[in-house]
Protein backbone atom coordinates (compact mmCIF):
# COMPACT_ATOMS: atom_id res chain seq x y z
CA UNK A 1 0.00 0.00 0.00
CA UNK A 2 1.44 3.61 -1.13
CA UNK A 3 1.69 6.24 1.69
CA UNK A 4 -0.88 8.30 0.71
CA UNK A 5 -3.46 5.50 0.75
CA UNK A 6 -2.70 4.52 4.45
CA UNK A 7 -5.19 5.20 6.55
CA UNK A 8 -4.40 7.10 10.16
CA UNK A 9 -2.11 5.09 13.12
CA UNK A 10 -3.04 5.25 16.40
CA UNK A 11 -1.04 7.69 17.20
CA UNK A 12 -2.53 10.04 14.98
CA UNK A 13 -6.22 8.83 16.36
CA UNK A 14 -4.79 9.77 19.78
CA UNK A 15 -3.74 13.36 18.92
CA UNK A 16 -7.55 13.67 17.30
CA UNK A 17 -8.98 12.50 20.47
CA UNK A 18 -6.78 14.86 22.19
CA UNK A 19 -8.07 17.89 20.12
CA UNK A 20 -12.21 16.64 20.05
CA UNK A 21 -11.35 16.72 24.23
CA UNK A 22 -9.94 19.88 24.72
CA UNK A 23 -12.34 21.66 22.28
CA UNK A 24 -15.48 19.96 23.88
CA UNK A 25 -13.79 21.13 27.13
CA UNK A 26 -14.11 24.74 25.47
CA UNK A 27 -17.56 24.07 24.40
CA UNK A 28 -18.63 23.17 27.94
CA UNK A 29 -17.43 26.28 29.57
CA UNK A 30 -18.68 28.84 26.63
CA UNK A 31 -22.40 26.77 27.06
CA UNK A 32 -21.97 27.44 30.79
CA UNK A 33 -21.27 30.68 30.97
CA UNK A 34 -24.36 31.30 28.61
CA UNK A 35 -26.59 30.07 31.66
CA UNK A 36 -27.38 32.67 33.67
CA UNK A 37 -30.31 31.42 35.90
CA UNK A 38 -31.56 27.59 37.22
CA UNK A 39 -34.83 27.95 39.00
CA UNK A 40 -34.27 25.11 41.56
CA UNK A 41 -37.61 23.89 42.01
CA UNK A 42 -39.31 20.47 41.59
CA UNK A 43 -41.07 21.70 38.02
CA UNK A 44 -38.28 23.96 36.38
CA UNK A 45 -35.58 20.94 37.31
CA UNK A 46 -38.42 18.42 35.57
CA UNK A 47 -39.48 16.42 34.22
CA UNK A 48 -38.22 13.48 36.70
CA UNK A 49 -37.20 10.14 36.06
CA UNK A 50 -36.22 7.60 38.24
CA UNK A 51 -33.00 7.80 36.84
CA UNK A 52 -32.37 11.35 36.74
CA UNK A 53 -33.70 11.69 40.49
CA UNK A 54 -30.53 9.20 41.17
CA UNK A 55 -28.23 11.32 39.15
CA UNK A 56 -29.40 14.89 41.49
CA UNK A 57 -29.03 12.87 44.59
CA UNK A 58 -25.41 10.93 43.71
CA UNK A 59 -23.74 13.69 42.07
CA UNK A 60 -25.09 17.09 41.16
CA UNK A 61 -22.62 18.12 38.78
CA UNK A 62 -23.45 15.43 36.35
CA UNK A 63 -27.42 16.52 36.88
CA UNK A 64 -25.74 20.25 35.75
CA UNK A 65 -23.55 18.84 32.80
CA UNK A 66 -26.63 16.44 31.83
CA UNK A 67 -30.04 18.00 32.18
CA UNK A 68 -29.29 22.01 32.81
CA UNK A 69 -26.36 22.47 30.18
CA UNK A 70 -27.82 19.40 28.27
CA UNK A 71 -23.87 18.71 26.95
CA UNK A 72 -23.26 15.94 25.15
CA UNK A 73 -19.89 14.24 23.87
CA UNK A 74 -19.49 14.52 20.66
CA UNK A 75 -19.63 11.26 18.36
CA UNK A 76 -15.58 10.67 18.50
CA UNK A 77 -15.64 10.53 22.12
CA UNK A 78 -18.82 8.93 22.67
CA UNK A 79 -17.54 6.44 20.54
CA UNK A 80 -14.43 5.56 22.74
CA UNK A 81 -16.41 4.46 25.74
CA UNK A 82 -17.59 0.73 26.69
CA UNK A 83 -21.24 0.37 26.47
CA UNK A 84 -20.72 -3.52 25.98
CA UNK A 85 -22.29 -3.54 29.73
CA UNK A 86 -25.36 -1.55 29.19
CA UNK A 87 -25.73 -3.50 25.69
CA UNK A 88 -25.44 -6.53 27.28
CA UNK A 89 -28.05 -5.50 29.28
CA UNK A 90 -30.25 -4.47 26.55
CA UNK A 91 -30.05 -7.56 24.70
CA UNK A 92 -31.26 -9.45 28.02
CA UNK A 93 -33.82 -7.37 28.53
CA UNK A 94 -35.17 -7.77 24.83
CA UNK A 95 -34.52 -11.44 24.97
CA UNK A 96 -37.46 -11.70 27.90
CA UNK A 97 -39.38 -8.82 26.15
CA UNK A 98 -39.65 -11.51 23.09
CA UNK A 99 -40.52 -14.41 25.47
CA UNK A 100 -42.99 -12.97 27.33
CA UNK A 101 -44.92 -11.59 23.70
CA UNK A 102 -45.33 -15.24 23.46
CA UNK A 103 -42.17 -16.88 21.64
CA UNK A 104 -39.95 -19.92 21.94
CA UNK A 105 -37.26 -19.12 24.22
CA UNK A 106 -34.83 -20.43 20.51
CA UNK A 107 -36.98 -17.75 18.59
CA UNK A 108 -36.57 -14.87 20.98
CA UNK A 109 -33.05 -15.05 21.43
CA UNK A 110 -32.93 -15.68 17.32
CA UNK A 111 -34.50 -11.97 17.17
CA UNK A 112 -32.38 -10.51 19.57
CA UNK A 113 -29.44 -11.72 18.25
CA UNK A 114 -30.01 -10.69 14.84
CA UNK A 115 -31.14 -7.02 16.46
CA UNK A 116 -27.20 -6.79 18.40
CA UNK A 117 -24.79 -8.74 16.79
CA UNK A 118 -22.92 -7.37 15.32
CA UNK A 119 -23.75 -4.16 15.88
CA UNK A 120 -23.76 -3.60 19.40
CA UNK A 121 -22.29 -6.85 20.51
CA UNK A 122 -19.56 -9.69 19.03
CA UNK A 123 -20.05 -13.46 19.08
CA UNK A 124 -17.93 -13.63 21.67
CA UNK A 125 -19.70 -11.40 23.94
CA UNK A 126 -22.80 -12.96 22.71
CA UNK A 127 -21.80 -16.26 24.05
CA UNK A 128 -20.96 -15.22 27.04
CA UNK A 129 -22.66 -13.13 28.56
CA UNK A 130 -26.29 -14.17 27.00
CA UNK A 131 -26.34 -17.48 25.92
CA UNK A 132 -24.26 -18.33 29.16
CA UNK A 133 -28.01 -17.41 30.89
CA UNK A 134 -30.30 -18.49 29.19
CA UNK A 135 -31.08 -21.16 31.72
CA UNK A 136 -31.66 -18.15 34.16
CA UNK A 137 -33.67 -17.12 31.41
CA UNK A 138 -36.10 -20.30 31.05
CA UNK A 139 -36.66 -20.30 34.52
CA UNK A 140 -38.15 -16.44 35.07
CA UNK A 141 -40.16 -17.71 32.18
CA UNK A 142 -41.01 -21.16 33.82
CA UNK A 143 -42.00 -19.36 37.48
CA UNK A 144 -43.72 -16.36 35.50
CA UNK A 145 -45.84 -19.07 33.84
CA UNK A 146 -46.38 -20.45 36.92
CA UNK A 147 -47.64 -17.58 38.49
CA UNK A 148 -50.48 -16.72 35.26
CA UNK A 149 -51.37 -20.34 36.37
CA UNK A 150 -52.36 -19.59 39.44
CA UNK A 151 -53.59 -16.61 38.86
CA UNK A 152 -56.25 -14.58 36.71
CA UNK A 153 -54.50 -12.60 34.38
CA UNK A 154 -55.79 -9.48 32.88
CA UNK A 155 -52.98 -8.00 31.35
CA UNK A 156 -49.25 -7.84 30.84
CA UNK A 157 -47.28 -4.93 29.84
CA UNK A 158 -43.51 -4.85 28.54
CA UNK A 159 -41.56 -1.91 28.53
CA UNK A 160 -44.35 0.81 29.33
CA UNK A 161 -44.02 4.47 28.72
CA UNK A 162 -45.54 6.67 31.16
CA UNK A 163 -45.93 10.05 31.99
CA UNK A 164 -48.03 11.88 34.73
CA UNK A 165 -48.64 15.71 35.11
CA UNK A 166 -47.24 17.45 38.41
CA UNK A 167 -50.91 16.51 40.04
CA UNK A 168 -50.34 12.67 39.32
CA UNK A 169 -52.60 13.33 36.16
CA UNK A 170 -52.03 10.48 33.00
CA UNK A 171 -50.15 12.26 30.15
CA UNK A 172 -47.60 11.16 27.46
CA UNK A 173 -44.60 10.17 27.97
CA UNK A 174 -43.06 13.11 26.42
CA UNK A 175 -46.18 15.58 26.83
CA UNK A 176 -45.47 19.06 27.36
CA UNK A 177 -46.95 18.92 30.82
CA UNK A 178 -45.60 15.61 32.12
CA UNK A 179 -43.74 15.73 35.12
CA UNK A 180 -42.66 12.35 36.65
CA UNK A 181 -41.95 9.53 33.52
CA UNK A 182 -40.86 5.73 33.72
CA UNK A 183 -40.38 3.24 31.05
CA UNK A 184 -41.49 -0.14 33.23
CA UNK A 185 -40.10 -3.57 32.31
CA UNK A 186 -42.78 -5.98 32.97
CA UNK A 187 -45.83 -5.71 34.54
CA UNK A 188 -48.98 -8.54 35.08
CA UNK A 189 -52.39 -6.79 36.31
CA UNK A 190 -54.58 -9.53 37.74
CA UNK A 191 -58.10 -9.65 37.25
CA UNK A 192 -58.05 -8.88 40.96
CA UNK A 193 -56.38 -5.16 40.50
CA UNK A 194 -53.08 -6.48 41.72
CA UNK A 195 -50.02 -5.90 40.34
CA UNK A 196 -46.78 -8.11 39.63
CA UNK A 197 -43.83 -5.54 39.06
CA UNK A 198 -40.74 -6.83 37.67
CA UNK A 199 -37.84 -4.91 36.82
CA UNK A 200 -34.81 -7.07 35.09
CA UNK A 201 -30.84 -6.41 36.27
CA UNK A 202 -28.51 -7.94 34.06
CA UNK A 203 -25.13 -7.44 35.82
CA UNK A 204 -25.83 -6.83 40.07
CA UNK A 205 -25.50 -10.01 42.39
CA UNK A 206 -29.31 -11.42 43.94
CA UNK A 207 -27.01 -11.17 47.09
CA UNK A 208 -27.04 -7.65 47.35
CA UNK A 209 -30.67 -8.00 47.74
CA UNK A 210 -33.48 -5.57 46.80
CA UNK A 211 -32.79 -2.87 49.34
CA UNK A 212 -30.57 -0.28 46.60
CA UNK A 213 -34.04 -0.90 44.12
CA UNK A 214 -36.57 -0.27 46.43
CA UNK A 215 -36.90 4.05 45.15
CA UNK A 216 -37.41 2.72 42.12
CA UNK A 217 -39.76 0.18 42.39
CA UNK A 218 -41.08 2.58 44.87
CA UNK A 219 -41.93 4.99 42.48
CA UNK A 220 -42.89 2.65 39.68
CA UNK A 221 -45.92 1.90 41.58
CA UNK A 222 -47.98 5.23 41.87
CA UNK A 223 -46.67 5.87 37.78
CA UNK A 224 -48.46 3.32 37.03
CA UNK A 225 -51.72 3.54 39.30
CA UNK A 226 -51.70 7.25 38.08
CA UNK A 227 -50.36 6.78 34.54
CA UNK A 228 -52.17 3.43 33.73
CA UNK A 229 -54.88 2.27 35.74
CA UNK A 230 -55.55 2.55 38.99
CA UNK A 231 -54.23 -1.02 40.81
CA UNK A 232 -55.64 -2.30 44.35
CA UNK A 233 -52.03 -3.54 44.89
CA UNK A 234 -48.11 -4.01 44.19
CA UNK A 235 -46.03 -6.74 44.75
CA UNK A 236 -42.76 -5.69 43.12
CA UNK A 237 -38.98 -6.98 42.94
CA UNK A 238 -36.42 -7.46 40.73
CA UNK A 239 -35.42 -10.08 38.60
CA UNK A 240 -31.49 -10.99 38.65
CA UNK A 241 -30.22 -12.34 35.15
CA UNK A 242 -26.99 -12.82 35.89
CA UNK A 243 -28.15 -15.23 38.99
CA UNK A 244 -31.13 -16.58 37.69
CA UNK A 245 -33.14 -15.29 41.17
CA UNK A 246 -36.05 -12.87 41.55
CA UNK A 247 -36.45 -11.20 44.68
CA UNK A 248 -39.95 -9.69 46.02
CA UNK A 249 -40.55 -6.55 48.03
CA UNK A 250 -43.29 -6.90 50.28
CA UNK A 251 -47.13 -6.13 49.08
CA UNK A 252 -48.15 -2.17 49.04
CA UNK A 253 -51.60 -1.79 49.39
CA UNK A 254 -53.79 0.87 47.82
CA UNK A 255 -53.19 3.35 49.89
CA UNK A 256 -49.44 2.44 49.65
CA UNK A 257 -49.41 2.99 45.90
CA UNK A 258 -51.67 5.88 45.74
CA UNK A 259 -50.74 7.94 48.78
CA UNK A 260 -47.43 7.12 50.35
CA UNK A 261 -45.08 5.84 47.31
CA UNK A 262 -46.64 9.01 45.85
CA UNK A 263 -45.47 11.23 48.35
CA UNK A 264 -42.06 9.33 49.16
CA UNK A 265 -41.61 10.09 45.28
CA UNK A 266 -42.21 14.11 45.58
CA UNK A 267 -40.14 14.15 49.09
CA UNK A 268 -37.27 12.67 47.03
CA UNK A 269 -37.48 15.22 44.54
CA UNK A 270 -37.77 17.96 47.18
CA UNK A 271 -34.90 16.65 49.31
CA UNK A 272 -32.34 16.11 46.07
CA UNK A 273 -33.17 20.07 45.47
CA UNK A 274 -32.55 21.04 49.00
CA UNK A 275 -29.33 19.39 49.33
CA UNK A 276 -28.15 21.58 46.45
CA UNK A 277 -29.40 24.70 48.14
CA UNK A 278 -27.74 23.72 51.31
CA UNK A 279 -24.08 22.73 49.28
CA UNK A 280 -24.46 26.14 47.80
CA UNK A 281 -23.72 24.71 44.39
CA UNK A 282 -24.08 21.45 41.97
CA UNK A 283 -21.54 19.61 43.70
CA UNK A 284 -19.35 17.26 42.26
CA UNK A 285 -19.39 14.13 44.07
CA UNK A 286 -17.17 11.25 43.71
CA UNK A 287 -18.23 7.69 44.04
CA UNK A 288 -19.44 4.29 41.81
CA UNK A 289 -21.52 6.28 39.80
CA UNK A 290 -18.44 7.79 38.32
CA UNK A 291 -17.69 4.13 35.81
CA UNK A 292 -21.17 4.94 33.92
CA UNK A 293 -20.56 8.74 33.78
CA UNK A 294 -19.75 10.09 30.52
CA UNK A 295 -18.03 13.23 31.69
CA UNK A 296 -15.34 11.14 33.49
CA UNK A 297 -12.40 11.54 31.42
CA UNK A 298 -12.74 15.21 32.05
CA UNK A 299 -13.42 15.30 35.40
CA UNK A 300 -11.02 12.76 36.53
CA UNK A 301 -8.06 15.31 34.65
CA UNK A 302 -5.42 15.94 37.88
CA UNK A 303 -4.60 19.04 35.30
CA UNK A 304 -6.49 22.25 36.57
CA UNK A 305 -8.92 23.92 34.89
CA UNK A 306 -9.56 20.31 32.87
CA UNK A 307 -10.91 18.93 36.11
CA UNK A 308 -14.44 20.51 35.48
CA UNK A 309 -13.95 22.20 39.22
CA UNK A 310 -13.96 25.45 37.87
CA UNK A 311 -17.05 24.77 36.66
CA UNK A 312 -18.67 23.29 39.53
CA UNK A 313 -17.76 26.48 41.53
CA UNK A 314 -19.30 28.58 39.60
CA UNK A 315 -23.00 27.09 39.97
CA UNK A 316 -23.09 28.98 43.26
CA UNK A 317 -24.13 31.70 41.14
CA UNK A 318 -26.95 29.80 41.01
CA UNK A 319 -27.88 29.66 44.49
CA UNK A 320 -28.90 32.59 46.68
CA UNK A 321 -26.34 32.51 49.95
CA UNK A 322 -28.84 31.82 52.58
CA UNK A 323 -28.47 34.57 55.48
CA UNK A 324 -28.74 32.44 58.32
S1 LIG B 1 -17.25 11.62 36.86
FE1 LIG B 1 -18.22 11.31 38.86
S2 LIG B 1 -17.83 13.20 39.98
FE2 LIG B 1 -17.49 13.64 37.81
S3 LIG B 1 -19.45 14.43 37.04
FE3 LIG B 1 -19.39 12.25 36.65
S4 LIG B 1 -20.41 11.31 38.40
FE4 LIG B 1 -19.84 13.39 39.00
Amino acid sequence: MSDELQTETPGDNKDALKTVSADFLKTLYELDKKITEVKLDDVSLGPWSHSKLKTLEKCPLQFYLKYVMKAKLPPELAAEQDTSAADVGSAAHKILEHIFAGHEVPAAYALAKAEFVPEKLNEEQWQEKLVGVEMNIISFKDRIDSFRRRHKVKKIYQEVRIGVTKDWKRTTFFGKDVWMRGVIDFIVLLENGDILLIDWKYGPPAASGIRFYKQQLHSYAPLFHFGVTPIKGMTSGIGFIKDGEIILDEYKDEDDVSRKLKNEVEWNVDGAIERVKTDGKFSKTVGSQCTYCEFSPFCKSRTKGTNLKELEEGTKRFIPINPA
